[in-house]
């Protein structure tokens, strides 16, 4: 989805929230590529799940959350792509612009495709997974580590995947989202 949608739903006189500057990606120098997941306090607290590719950020709203335990399975609806820079956006979006409330920054850091470590390699297993509807990541962030898959659910509307923890050494069974004490502390066992 190309950025225009992102640029078309918002008011940037009125919004603090990014621009559509296209940067070029930090990819492009052969860096990993970055994810974050924000919590966004709207009028349905949801946590938008977003992945660096090509440029922009692929993006995901997750009502529940990511989860560490492997038994879940939480819709994750596809939304538009974001401007790269939204990568470190927190504040808020003032009432009466679209997804008005909090932002904040729930998790970020790097990730890449499960069978190539390096940029370019990722790049083009992530695309060929999203053509697909099986994306497989390898995430090295603060709460989120290990593998997780988003698969496209065939009986619904193309925008509905499942996010899914992968049952590896950093799954955590019966994990909750609102009972995240310190997912810093679990990865280290
Ligand atoms: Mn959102």
């Amino acid at each position: 989805m190309p950025l225009k949608d992102y640029k078309e739903k918002r008011d940037f006189g009125s919004t603090t929230e990014p621009g559509s500057g296209k940067k070029p990606s930090s990819s492009a120098g052969g860096k990993d590529l970055v994810f974050v997941v924000q919590k966004h306090y709207a009028s349905h607290l949801h946590y938008d799940f977003r992945l660096e590719l090509d440029g922009v950020l692929k993006s995901w709203a997750v009502p529940k959350g990511p989860s560490l335990d492997p038994s879940e399975k939480h819709l994750a609806v596809m939304v538009e792509d974001h401007p790269y820079d939204y990568k470190d956006f927190s504040g808020i979006i003032p009432e009466g612009n679209y997804g008005a409330g909090k932002v904040e920054i729930w998790d970020e850091g790097t990730y890449h495709s499960l069978n190539a470590e390096e940029s370019e390699g990722s790049r083009e297993e992530i695309r060929a997974g999203l053509k697909k509807g099986h994306v497989t990541i390898i995430m090295d962030g603060e709460k989120l580590n290990g593998e997780f898959a988003l698969i496209r659910l065939k009986d619904a509307k193309a925008k509905n995947w499942l996010l899914i923890k992968k049952d590896d050494k950093y799954a955590v069974r019966g994990w909750k989202i609102d009972q995240d004490k310190d997912p810093g502390d679990i990865k280290k066992n």
